[in-house]
C-alpha cells in the first residue's frame, strides 16, 4: 500500500502512522522526524532545516524534495510506505507524482485528518515528547505514569521547540494556505478519505483500518 497522511499540525497524523506502520508492517516516513534527526546530528541538513522549522515555517522545497526522493527509493519502501508530513505544497506534490509515474506505481489513499484549529491548538500545547526516543505523550489523554518521564527509556519529556502557541498559529495558517488546497488536488483523482482526528486514538485509528480494509480487499481482486 501507498498511503499519504494529511491533516493540520496536532490532528494525530503521527500518532496514526505509528500504529498503520505496526499494524500494515510498513515503512512510516515522516518529514517533519527526518528534519528532527537531522537537528540532532548537526548534520548540514538539520542546521539549514532547523531555521524554518523553530519558526513554524515550512522548509524549502527542493531541500525537502531531496530527502524525500532519496528515502523513498530505499529497498524497504519497494512494496509500499506511509508519508507523514509530505506533501505540504503543490510542487512537492508533482514532484511526488512524477516519481510516482516513473517507477510506474500509484497511491492508493490519502488519509485526511480533520479537525477543528482551536481543539488543535489546545491538543498541541499539551502535547509533550521523549528528548531521547522521541515517543509522544499528552498531558491530558495520553498522561505518562511519572510525569515528565518517559514510559518506554525513562527520558525527560519536554515540549517541542515549535509547540509555542504563537508558532502553533503561524503553522496553522501556513496549513490551511499552502497544504489544505492539496485536498481538491488529490480529491480530483478520487484519493481522498476522510477521518475524524478530534475523536480518541483507537476511534480514529478503527476509522483508518476500515477504509485500509476496502484498499486491501480492492487490491486482492
Ligand atoms: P511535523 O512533524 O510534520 O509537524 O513537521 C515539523 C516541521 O518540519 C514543520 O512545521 C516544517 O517546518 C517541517 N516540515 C516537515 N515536513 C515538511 C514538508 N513536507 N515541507 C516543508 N517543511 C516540512
Amino acid at each position: 500500500m501507498r498511503l499519504l497522511i494529511m491533516g493540520p499540525p496536532g490532528s494525530g497524523k503521527g500518532t496514526q502512522a505509528t500504529l498503520i506502520k505496526q499494524a500494515y508492517q510498513i515503512p512510516h516516513i515522516s518529514t517533519g522526524e527526518m528534519f528532527r534527526a537531522a537537528i540532532q546530528t548537526g548534520s548540514a541538513l538539520g542546521v539549514e532545516a532547523k531555521k524554518y522549522i523553530d519558526h513554524g515555517e515550512l522548509v524549502p522545497d527542493d531541500i525537502t524534495i531531496e530527502i524525500v526522493k532519496n528515502r523513498i527509493t530505499e529497498k524497504d519502501c519497494h512494496h509500499g510506505f506511509l508519508l507523514d508530513g509530505f506533501p505540504r505544497t503543490l510542487p512537492q506534490a508533482v514532484f511526488l507524482d512524477r516519481l510516482l509515474e516513473k517507477c510506474r506505481l500509484q497511491l492508493d489513499a490519502v488519509l485526511n485528518l480533520e479537525m477543528d484549529e482551536e481543539a488543535l491548538v489546545k491538543r498541541i500545547l499539551g502535547r509533550r515528547v521523549c528528548s531521547n526516543c522521541g515517543a509522544t505523550y499528552h498531558v491530558e489523554s495520553i498522561p505518562s505514569q511519572v510525569a515528565g518521564i518517559c514510559d518506554v527509556c525513562g527520558g525527560k519529556l519536554v515540549m517541542r521547540k515549535d509547540d509555542t502557541e504563537e508558532t502553533i498559529r503561524l503553522r496553522l495558517r501556513i496549513y490551511r494556505e499552502n497544504t489544505y488546497p492539496l485536498m481538491e488536488y488529490y480529491a480530483k483523482k478520487d484519493l481522498i478519505k476522510t477521518v475524524d482526528g478530534s475523536c480518541d486514538i483507537q476511534t480514529s485509528f478503527q476509522a483508518v483500518v476500515q477504509i485500509l480494509g476496502g484498499i486491501n480487499d480492492h487490491h486482492k481482486k
